[in-house]
């Protein structure tokens, strides 16, 4: 994955990461109370930022670190190595930031960008609601034009970090008479405002990171618009793409390669199971290799496009395969890991897009098959 400036970037990284990574977070992760988990991850990217490492993929005109897309993927696979934090302004600098610089004006870049690389002000993403999902394009939030701006009234969920969020990437419907596709707008809406009313979900596996919003004729100024009225869904389609890319995957497989060894060391050399165990091993490391390729189709968008589905299928089920097997054959002193990791590893397949939208997508514009 790494080219020789790569490997010096590498080892810089690992280096920063091993000194740096919060001792409290790395011996202590999974029995922190909520508020200390939340105040670590919020300064831990403030830590990033000072050190260089927030933004590696975005342009230093805009404020960040001018590499390229195979820095961001193997930061985040040092940075999962090293039980690093997955710190809060992740949805900023991952989905926002680039959607700005791909729509924004030059006064909302510079408004908004600086304090998402900086830590200073957290994302959430109000995509989906209770009646669209795969169907975004069903979107029903109301925008309602007025003085000066608009006015949100509706329900989004399923929104990761709402409690924590200073702001929305907010998708609503702008029209009810223009054409599907044509009738939605994007707004960067302030979550610290009269009419927004957040209850949170309890997970399966007892997290709470996500919840429903409801907003109450919420407003948005003129300027918090991006790009022109009812142009939502070209504006969404670049989210989405940044959203589905490697950087989630590179993490994830670090955690799937952690959960393969234990589950390697657990069963040792039983030959009843030596299969199953090699077939999980190989696919783990065709995971890695999507990676790579993904990172090195970047500069081509449909081709990327075509490798980042294949590798959300590719990660989010066999990670879910590792874990059922985990659960199967663990011994009493792994049990509680494999418990929650099965639980946790569930929700893979649905977040980012559904293994079934990565299909139609993978038939469609890999295989040509008719739609
Ligand atoms: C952990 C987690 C975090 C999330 N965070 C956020 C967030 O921060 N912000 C946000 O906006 N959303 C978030 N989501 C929501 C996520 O994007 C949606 O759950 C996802 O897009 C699926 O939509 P849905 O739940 O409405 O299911 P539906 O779209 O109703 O799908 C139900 C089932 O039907 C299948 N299906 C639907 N359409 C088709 C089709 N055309 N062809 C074949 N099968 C189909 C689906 O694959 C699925 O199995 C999160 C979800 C999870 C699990």
């Amino acid at each position: 994955m790494s080219t020789a400036s790569g490997s010096e970037f590498a080892h810089e990284a690992g280096s920063w990461l091993q000194e740096n990574v919060p001792r409290r977070w790395r011996e202590h992760r999974g029995t922190l109370d909520e508020h200390e988990a939340i105040d670590i991850r919020r300064q831990w990217d403030r830590q990033l930022y000072e050190a260089g490492y927030s933004g590696l993929s975005l342009p230093k005109e805009f404020g960040g670190q001018g590499l390229g897309l195979a820095e961001e993927v193997a930061f985040s696979e040092l940075a999962a190595q090293a039980q690093a934090p997955d710190g809060l302004a992740r949805i900023g600098r991952i989905l926002t930031a680039p959607t700005l610089i791909a729509h924004g004006t030059e006064q909302q870049r510079e408004r908004f960008l600086p304090p998402i690389l900086q830590g200073r002000e957290t994302w959430c993403q109000g995509f989906s609601e209770p009646g669209a999902g795969s169907d975004l394009a069903g979107v029903s939030c109301r925008a309602d034009k007025v003085d000066g701006g608009y006015e949100i009234t509706g329900r989004k969920i399923w929104t990761s970090f709402a409690a924590y969020s200073d702001r929305c990437l907010m998708l609503a419907r702008t029209s009810q008479d223009a054409p599907r596709h044509k009738n939605l707008s994007m707004f960067l809406l302030d979550m610290n405002q009269p009419g927004v009313d957040i209850g949170t979900i309890k997970q399966i596996s007892g997290g709470t990171h996500f919840a429903e919003v409801h907003f109450d004729r919420v407003f948005v100024s003129d300027d918090e618009l991006i790009a022109e009225e009812g142009s939502g869904w070209r504006v969404a389609m670049t989210t989405l793409m940044n959203e589905r890319g490697g950087v989630e995957a590179a993490s994830r497989y670090v955690e799937m390669r952690a959960d393969m060894d234990l589950l390697l060391a657990m069963c040792g050399d039983d030959p009843r199971r030596a299969d199953v165990l090699a077939d999980l091993d190989r696919r783990t490391e065709l995971v890695r290799w999507q990676i790579s390729k993904a990172v090195h189709l970047e500069a081509d968008e449909t081709e990327f496009v075509r490798a980042t589905s294949i590798l959300k299928v590719l990660w989010s089920e066999l990670w879910q395969e590792i874990t059922t097997v985990g659960l199967r054959f663990s011994s009493a002193a792994h049990r509680e890991h494999w418990r929650y990791q099965y639980l946790e590893s569930r929700s893979a397949s649905i977040f980012s897009g559904t293994s079934e939208i990565q299909r139609n997508i993978i038939s469609e514009r890999v295989l040509g098959l008719p739609r």
